[in-house]
């Protein structure tokens, strides 16, 4: 297959300041992939990395880590994955040499690449991926389905994070796509989950839960914080019954005050959960299990000469919108 010498992608050149614009295609390296990009889902990090940019991104730089597509060029050293395969990434590439790679802590690696972060991400028609994170879909999913790869492995980490959860009680403080994932996995895992959100449209998306009206107060076994908002943090551990466990899956930048008095004679635990302990194949099986039917999760395609109306839908209608995958032609 031949490629373009130029495609059209959209670039962060500054706060709020995404542009379409026209760059090179990029060449794979030995060990990377050249993918196609069929669709990009917008996910709420890339949002908050569009308007006030947490993690200090160097600009300008193509965002997007939620990709699916087709491989249309493979570096020399690359084995398995052809050109032509339909396939879908996982956006964390660690070195595997530093101290946590070698602790098998991978995801926690202290030098580590992430598509739209330290390198040109899935915003675009095409971009380089290395191949060991990349992975062959089935024909029949689309790649809008495909593209939730890395959200799927991350919520399967907080659902490890939050330990032996059948027959226990999960709350879930968020509504988003995240939330409603984690929350369908409480579900498949044997827990009885609820949901806290704010927007009826999206807490209508979750199946086999309840809605949290008035929150239940130490009554918990599990709370899991899946919106940045500090007053979440505190109905997670309002929640929290004694022995509880709250896993922190959302990102708060500032600090946020704890009753550490009530932590110690509840002997509460707070866990962290950051990316995941490659759990692709894992979130590749879960993309296909009629029972979590995440399909749901994608309520818009948009084409990418689109993509204003795409940011616009994900930011600004959660009373409609859930997950919104840019969609590419084929060319
Ligand atoms: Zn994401
Ligand atoms: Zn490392």
């Amino acid at each position: 297959m031949s490629q373009p010498a130029i495609m059209k992608a959209l670039q962060l050149q500054g706060p709020d300041q995404l542009v379409l614009t026209e760059l090179p295609v990029p060449f794979p390296k030995p060990d990377e992939v050249l993918i196609q990009t069929r669709a990009a889902t917008i996910c709420t990090s890339d949002l908050h990395d569009i308007k006030m940019n947490p993690f200090g991104i160097e600009l300008p730089k193509v965002p997007g880590h939620e990709g699916a597509g087709i491989v249309v060029q493979c570096g020399s050293a690359v084995k398995d994955i052809l050109p032509g395969m339909r396939v879908a990434v996982h956006p964390v590439v660690s070195c595997g040499t530093c101290v946590e790679c070698e602790r098998g802590f991978g995801h926690l690696c202290l030098n580590m690449g992430h598509l739209g972060i330290d390198r040109n991400g899935t915003f675009s028609e095409y971009f380089t991926h290395r191949a060991d994170r990349v992975r062959r879909i089935p024909d029949e999913m689309s790649f809008s389905l495909g593209a939730l790869l890395e959200p799927v492995a991350n919520c399967l980490q907080a659902i490890a994070r939050a330990g032996d959860i059948n027959n226990r009680v999960v709350l879930v403080v968020g509504d988003g796509p995240f939330g409603n994932i984690i929350a369908r996995l409480a579900v498949r895992e044997g827990a009885k989950v609820l949901v806290a959100g704010r927007e009826p449209f999206r807490l209508g998306m979750i199946p086999g839960v309840e809605i949290a009206g008035t929150l239940p107060v130490q009554s918990v076994d599990v709370a899991i914080l899946a919106v940045s908002s500090a007053d979440a943090v505190t109905t997670c551990m309002r929640s929290l019954r004694k022995r509880g466990r709250m896993v922190v899956f959302s990102l708060l930048k500032d600090p946020v005050p704890v009753d550490l008095f009530n932590l110690h004679i509840s002997e509460q635990e707070i866990v962290g959960c950051c990316n995941d302990e490659d759990r692709m194949d894992m979130a590749l099986q879960c993309l296909q299990d009629p029972s979590l039917n995440l399909s749901e999760l994608v309520t818009h395609e948009v084409p990418f000469d689109n993509w204003e109306e795409g940011f616009y839908l994900a930011r600004d209608r959660h009373d409609k919108a859930l997950k919104v995958a840019l969609v590419f032609d084929s060319h």
